[in-house]
């Protein structure tokens, strides 16, 4: 017997978490536009665009920057599957799961990994990893710098210099704060930068924006490789010992060909998905970044006041939070999955929980892109107080909306960031 499907009829969400995001409908809009040949004059042209797009929010003038296709961790595996020869030493300060994260990649490409830990909630004290860099010398040093599992940002200028004056390869895993926090590539001496589609740039998964400079070229331009069904004679000649990037899927040496004028067939770019991340970056661009670090953090605030309203605790440092999550810790005797589930079900509401050490302790709520909006912020509180009296918590009802009504309507009057 045939098997019916009905056609697709999503729920509409408030998605208060730190990614997915909900899209702005003008990037919906641009992703049903007809398909287009991956050699089309309009279609590279699109490709030059987005390029330039992603050179200005990651504040660079490096000459590659362009998307993996893939989610975010395809632009990390990019990165570092490119630069790690088997056996080069690799620093990763880890104060997160995303930390771990670039260990278990390095740690696929052969690296010699050297780890630095703190406690989860807080940052390092950059003198410490520098510190750590005189003793290990290693080749490059990976670092995360929205850590979106405890809600953390670790400053990274001057761990930055400091690579820069010791010759390491500084790679940043930017994917949580491109398009919603200040993320200076060429003034923090960032070497290669890593961002995401479905957090603050507001689009949907499927894309790694990234962006690297000439000393990353370099070490790329060492282990290039031509696939053998479309390198000339010589080329091949000229590869046959180079310790060639072990990925042929993001092997960046590869892909920069694929971007260039040059457009070495490499895969098929993500036609749809690139028409969505062209209409999300314009977005981000006519905002202008300014306002953007602003508003995001304009709202975080908003969210603040009624957290506190409520009498809820925040986890972690309050000198390193993370404009775009806010991490709350969960009451004492409550069921945290049982809360977040009445808020999806009864308000379609959706926050999250954590990983690893902090699940069932701290809910994370995100306010990132289309998503950081008033109404949503008033929205995530109502529904939050609501499901928390259900659950017996002691709150003082009422408190929490007039407290970020309060502010909003007084701050209205200076900036608008609405
Ligand atoms: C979300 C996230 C990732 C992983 O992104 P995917 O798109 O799920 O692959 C990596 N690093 C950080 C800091 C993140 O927040």
């Amino acid at each position: 017997m045939m098997m019916r499907f009905s056609e697709l009829n999503t729920p509409l969400r408030t998605i208060m978490t730190p990614g997915p995001v909900e899209v702005d409908p003008r990037v919906l809009r641009a992703m049903s536009n007809p398909i287009l040949g991956q050699f089309d004059p309009a279609f590279t042209a699109i490709m030059n665009d987005v390029m330039v797009m992603i050179q200005q929010v990651f504040q660079t003038s490096n000459n590659w920057a362009y998307p993996v296709d893939g989610t975010s961790r395809s632009g990390l595996e990019a990165v570092l599957a490119s630069i790690i020869v088997p056996g080069d030493k690799v620093l990763i300060p880890i104060y997160g799961r995303f930390g771990h994260l670039l260990t278990e990649i390095a740690e696929r490409y052969g690296a010699e990994i050297h780890t630095l830990d703190c406690e989860w909630g807080e940052v390092f004290d950059p003198d410490l990893i520098i510190q750590e860099m005189k003793k290990v010398q290693p080749k490059i040093v990976a670092l995360v710098h929205g850590e979106t599992s405890t809600g953390r940002m670790q400053p990274l200028e001057e761990i930055g210099r400091a690579c820069r004056e010791q010759d390491i390869l500084f790679v940043v895993d930017a994917v949580a704060t491109i398009g919603g926090a200040d993320v200076q590539t060429d003034k923090w001496f960032i070497d290669a930068a890593i961002g995401g589609n479905q957090k603050c740039l507001s689009v949907p998964s499927g894309h790694s924006p990234i962006t690297y400079n000439k000393r990353i070229e370099k070490v790329l331009l060492q282990r290039k490789k031509v696939e053998r069904g479309i390198a000339t004679d010589s080329e091949l000649e000229e590869l046959r010992n180079t310790p060639f990037i072990r990925s042929n899927y993001l092997d960046l040496a590869q892909l920069q060909d694929y971007w260039s004028p040059r457009r070495l067939n490499h895969h098929t770019e993500a036609t749809s998905m690139l028409y969505a991340l062209h209409e999300g970056l314009r977005i981000v661009l006519e905002e202008g970044l300014d306002h953007r670090f602003a508003r995001h953090k304009y709202h975080e605030q908003a969210l603040l006041k009624g957290l506190e309203g409520m009498e809820l605790q925040l986890f972690g440092d309050i000198h390193s939070k993370l404009p775009t999550v806010t991490c709350v810790k969960v009451p004492v005797g409550v069921d945290a999955e049982s809360v977040r589930h009445m808020m999806l079900q009864q308000f379609g509401v959706e926050i999250a929980s954590s990983f690893g050490p902090l699940h069932g302790k701290i809910w994370r709520i995100g306010t990132m892109g289309y998503s950081c909006r008033k109404e949503n912020i008033l929205y995530v509180l109502a529904s939050l107080e609501a499901c928390l009296i259900r659950h017996g918590v002691n709150i003082p009802a009422g408190e929490a909306l007039q407290a970020t009504l309060d502010y909003y309507l007084k701050e209205k009057e200076g900036v608008m960031l609405d």
